[in-house]
């Protein structure tokens, strides 16, 4: 048995307390304290869902020396998620019932955060073949995504969203452009021509949504069943205007933004580090403010880390060569707590609905609220500030865009189903 003593809640339903919080046989027992072994002090912080991260990159199998299941899911708990969605392209890509059998079995065996596998959409994503839906599911696959690969054949997503639509698994895409992005580094515009680098213009994401909108249209006018297609890590205004109306419409679609995309743009480029060098590219000032404006009127139904671990001499060769991809599961939380939340009054409620009900919503899963009988799957946040500190990290990835940036909000304590799996209390 844990109490929680003095604390405030924080739940997509809003915000209460304090109260004193009585945590065992996995649940909360009850909110009205009670007699326990353990006791915290939550005097000051905040408790809240265990987070759900849709879009994580742990790099095992294949490339281990990036990331494996031990350091990445052990990130993902010091981050404050209890639930991680790993992505399948990997070495080989996770494109068979064994590889997400396989996978599942090890991270369970870690005790850290629960792994659920994203499985490739088609064989060894090359975007040609499906591959078994029904058995990925039955092995505990939760989405079908080719991420990394932008499915440039329009037919075999609408086959594919088909085929998952009688499952309910969700279809996630990586909307770009293969020919309008060409080898963009950056994005596209006045800045990337002033720095003499090639860019990756925001039309190359808006016209890739556009087309898996009538692609969606049309597979939920072929099918029986309901698919969902879900648009990864949006960054751009006018992509997010085609979802907003594609909402309107009534059509299954879900988004998701990243930490990056809305804390930094394009401007962070004029050093030339490849710490910024990500795909999408981190875009203009009017698209970060239109992404802030998705998340507050629901056009975007989660953040997503899209953490993409890579080895520090990969990130440290010249912009033009280097990897795309930012590591964030240890900051994503505080990072927007304190750019979001603390300085922009962006409601906290609604934050938390971004890293807990919204996620779980795309994958189909119930809400998770703070109530008597509710699985103990929860993160304890302390406002205190400190600075971000990437030598400190558990992803074996030490960097971060980020590196100094006073942040609070940080998780001090994680639990799932009652059992801490992270601690930093003080
Ligand atoms: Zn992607």
């Amino acid at each position: 048995m844990i109490l929680i003593r003095n604390v405030r809640l924080v739940d997509a339903m809003g915000e209460r307390g304090p109260l004193d919080v009585l945590i065992g046989e996995g649940r909360i027992l009850s909110l009205e304290g009670g007699e326990a072994k353990q006791v915290v002090d939550g005097t000051g912080c905040f408790l809240a869902p265990g987070f759900l991260d849709l879009h994580a990159h742990l790099r095992e199998p294949g490339e281990e020396v990036k990331e494996d299941l031990f350091s990445g899911l052990l990130a993902a708990v010091r981050g404050g998620y209890t639930d991680l969605v790993s992505m399948p392209n990997t070495k080989p890509p996770v494109d068979t019932p064994e590889a997400v059998r396989a996978l599942k079995e090890k991270a369970k065996a870690l005790g850290l955060a629960r792994l659920h596998p994203a499985a490739a959409l088609t064989e060894k994503q090359e975007g040609k073949t499906l591959t078994p839906a029904g058995l990925l599911q039955e092995a505990g696959a939760v989405l079908l995504t080719d991420d990394g690969r932008t499915n440039e054949d329009a037919g075999v997503l609408a086959a594919g969203l088909l085929m998952a639509a009688p499952l309910g698994l969700p279809v996630a895409v990586h909307a770009e452009d293969a020919g309008l992005r060409r080898n963009g580094v950056m994005n596209d515009g006045p800045l990337a021509d002033l720095l003499g680098l090639p860019g990756n213009p925001t039309e190359a994401e808006a016209a890739r949504i556009a087309r898996d909108l009538e692609v969606l249209r049309y597979a939920l006018r072929r099918s029986p069943a309901t698919p969902r297609l879900h648009v990864q890590h949006l960054s751009t205004k006018r992509g997010l205007e085609l979802v907003r109306e594609a909402k309107r419409a009534g059509l299954p679609v879900t988004a998701e933004a990243t930490p990056h995309h809305l804390t930094l743009t394009e401007e962070a480029l004029r050093t030339f580090d490849p710490l910024f060098k990500v795909a999408p590219p981190l875009r203009g000032e009017e698209d970060r403010e239109a992404l802030l404006e998705g998340l507050l009127d629901g056009t975007l139904d989660a953040i997503a880390t899209d953490h993409a671990p890579h080895t520090l001499a990969e990130k440290e060769m010249d912009l033009l060569r280097a990897p795309f991809g930012i590591p964030s599961l240890e900051v994503a939380f505080p990072l927007l707590y304190t750019e979001l939340h603390l300085k922009r009054g962006f409601p906290l409620r609604r934050l938390v609905e971004l890293f807990t009900d919204g996620p779980r919503r795309v994958l189909g899963l119930p809400p998770l609220h703070l109530e008597e009988g509710t699985e103990a799957s929860l993160v304890l946040l302390d406002p205190k500030e400190r600075p971000v500190d990437p030598q400190g990290f558990a992803s074996k990835a030490r960097f971060s865009p980020w590196t100094g940036w006073r942040l609070g909000g940080w998780p001090v304590l994680t639990l799932v189903e009652g059992r801490i799996v992270h601690e930093a209390l003080e």
